[in-house]
Order: C-alpha cells, then structure tokens, then sequence
C-alpha cells in the first residue's frame, strides 16, 4: 500500500470507495446506536451519583441527546450511497456530542467536582472514531474539529490560559488520543484495502480478476455518454494446452505473466484490463470506436507473437499467439450479450486459424 493510500480515499478506486464507505456506513451505524444507548443509559448512574438538582438538568440533556442522535440511524443508509453524506453525518455526530459535552461541563461550573465520566467524555468520543477506517486526511480533520471545540469549551467555561498547566495536561492527552485514533484508522483502512485487493486480484497475473472486471464493465456502461461507445477486446492464448503438456505447467504460467505485462504495456492506464478465465484476458478500451479497438487489439497481437518467452529453467524460447474477438457496446447494451458477441468473435477467429483478430459487427 502507497503512502499516498493512506493519506487521502482521492488515491483509492471508484469501486474500493464504494467498498470503504459501506463499512464506514455499519460501523457508523453501530456507532451511532451504542451512544443512543450509552448516553441515555448513564442517567442511572448519574442518579446515583450526583445531587437532585444537578442531576434533574442532566438527564433532560442526556435524553436530548440521545433523541437528536436518533436520526443519524436511518441517514446512515444515505452513506451508502454518496460520501457527501459520510461526511455530513460524521459532522453532524461530532457536533451533538460537542454539544452534549459543552452542556454538560456547563452543568459543572460552579466549582461543583465533576465526576470522571464527564472529564473523560472528549477522550471516549476520539477512542470511539477509531473503529472507522478512515484516509488520515479524515482522520486529522475530525480529530482538528474535535480539539478545537473542546479547547474552545474549557477556554469559554474556565477562561483558562495558555500558560495554564492543567491546559497543557489537556492539549497533550488529546493529542496523544487524537493520534491513537488515526493510528487504529490507518491500519484499519490497509486491512481493508489488503482484502480488497486480495479478493479482486489475480494472484499470478496481479490484473484484476472477473469479478471486479465486471463492476467496472457495469460502470463505464453506466457512465458513458450516449454518442460515444466503449469497446471490449477479448483475447484467449493459441494452443496454449500444448504449451502446458510439452513445457510443464511452470512455463504456461511464465507466458500467462509475460502476456499480461505485454497487454498493460501496450494498453496502460488508460483502459481496464483483467484476467477473464484460465488463459483469456479482457480489456476495456472506454470513449473508443470498434476500428480504433481492433487497430489496439492488432498492435498486441504483433507485439505478442514477436516477443518469445524465455523458459526460467533451461533458457529455451516458446512461441506465444493469441486470437481476439472485438466489439463495441453503447450505453443500453446488454452487457451480457455484449459478452457473448466478443466470445462469438474469438471463435470466429479461433475457426480462420488463429493468430488473428475478428470484430463483431
Ligand atoms: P485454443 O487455441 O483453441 O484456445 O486451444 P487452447 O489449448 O489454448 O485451449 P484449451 O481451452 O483447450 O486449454 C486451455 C488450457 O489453459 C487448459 C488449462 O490447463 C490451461 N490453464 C488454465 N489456467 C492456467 C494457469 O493458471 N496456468 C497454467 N499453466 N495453465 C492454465
Ligand atoms: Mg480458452
Ligand atoms: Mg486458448
């Protein structure tokens, strides 16, 4: 995982953000009713604890609370789907707990002792942010927003300065926490991230495998423009069962590697490109005409068939070709017959002798 990774979700794919914000979205979720729970279950312990009169303020604010809090359960669902919503949520979650906490030392402001469970409040509320995976942009942005309120309390209700020792003691442990907090997130996220890519990649090839190719057909369908089409190039290795039975297993995986790195080297960053079965490779050339994708599929082609593959273990050259079916698809196609239109190409190509390239049209 890239350092950048860590730093901000503009460095994560349109569908690992997807992914990310559905588990922020539960956790939130869980999180949000844990509170609703918790601050209007501690009125029993505060009845216990403080004087009639105090209490008699505090379990009004508490049930408060808890009731504002009540409507962050169904927005949650709304995460799901934008981040806008995320982040409005998370924002909207701090500023009632910064409030509860501001109401409630309030509460204590005529040198009545406050009990620890208050004290203790900002430091809970950043312990608890952390079981959100979060970008450490994200991160330091809540802990920003939760510092600055509480110092703001405690300036307004104490008039503290900063010279103040006990205002040091503050700064330093939210700090402390404010770290500890983005330590968990970040780790949080890499583990997210690690399964993701484990579950949507290819482990000989490292492409991405069928499944997340799938999404992100859907996608581009999704998001292209009616005018404009997209085009699929599906390649399937020749004799390739041949290679396996004279060269051993090892080698057809040696040229499944070398194949693939010959497809991103000639299609880049620009297109998407997966492993699609055993020996078959699938890319998608988005905003490009069926004659341009056959002219790209072409071009490998070429580049594949004057490129042996050394065999690692006696230094001898296989021949490697490939054949590919071609088609363009628009915005209402049917991805699925779309698919089938690419396959009834390939073996098209398959049934002219191979080493060639077929469009569907
Ligand atoms: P055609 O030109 O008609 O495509 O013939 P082919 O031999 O390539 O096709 P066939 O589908 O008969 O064989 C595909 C072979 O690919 C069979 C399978 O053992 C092999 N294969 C699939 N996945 C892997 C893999 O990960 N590594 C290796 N070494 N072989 C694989
Ligand atoms: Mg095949
Ligand atoms: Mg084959």
């Amino acid at each position: 995982m890239e350092l950048k990774e860590y730093w901000s979700d503009n460095y994560h794919s349109r569908d690992f953000k997807l992914i990310r914000i559905g588990v922020v979205a539960v956790r939130f979720r869980w999180l949000v009713t844990l509170l609703i729970i918790g601050i209007a279950g501690w009125i029993a312990v505060d009845w216990w604890v403080l004087d009639p009169a105090h209490f008699k303020l505090l379990w009004k604010v508490r049930l408060i609370t808890s009731v504002m809090l009540t409507p962050l359960l169904p927005l949650s669902y709304l995460c799901k789907l934008n981040r806008r919503w995320m982040v409005l949520s998370l924002f909207a979650l701090l500023g009632i707990l910064l409030l509860f906490n501001l109401v409630s030392l309030w509460s204590f402001r005529d040198g009545v002792p406050i009990p620890v469970g208050y004290i203790a409040f900002p430091y809970f509320l950043l312990a608890l942010l952390a079981v959100l995976p979060l970008p450490v942009r994200s991160g330091l942005r809540a802990a920003v927003v939760v510092i600055v309120a509480i110092l703001a309390t405690d300036y307004w209700l104490d008039s503290r300065t900063l010279d103040n020792g006990e205002l040091i003691d503050r700064v330093w442990l939210l700090l402390c926490f404010s770290l500890s907090m983005i330590w968990v997130q970040a780790g949080q996220l890499r583990m997210l991230l690690d399964l993701y890519r484990e579950s949507t990649r290819d482990p000989l090839t490292r492409l991405m495998n069928r499944r997340l190719f799938m999404r992100q057909l859907e996608d581009t369908r999704r998001h292209s423009r009616r005018e404009q089409p997209y085009t699929l190039i599906l390649f399937d290795l020749d004799k390739f069962k041949r290679i396996n039975d004279e060269h051993g297993h090892l080698m057809g995986d040696e040229v499944l590697v070398s194949v693939s790195t010959t497809i991103m080297d000639i299609f880049g960053k620009d297109a998407t490109v997966a492993r699609y079965g055993g020996e078959e490779f699938i890319v998608l050339l988005p905003e490009t005409e069926l004659e341009q994708g056959v002219r790209q599929a072409e071009t490998l082609r070429l580049a594949v068939e004057s490129q042996p593959v050394e065999n690692p273990l006696d230094e001898s050259e296989v021949m490697v070709t490939l054949s590919a079916g071609v088609v363009a698809g628009h915005k209402d196609s049917d991805l699925e017959a779309l698919l089938n239109q690419a396959d009834e190409a390939l073996y098209e190509a398959k049934s002219q002798g191979r080493n060639c390239v077929v469009a569907h049209r």
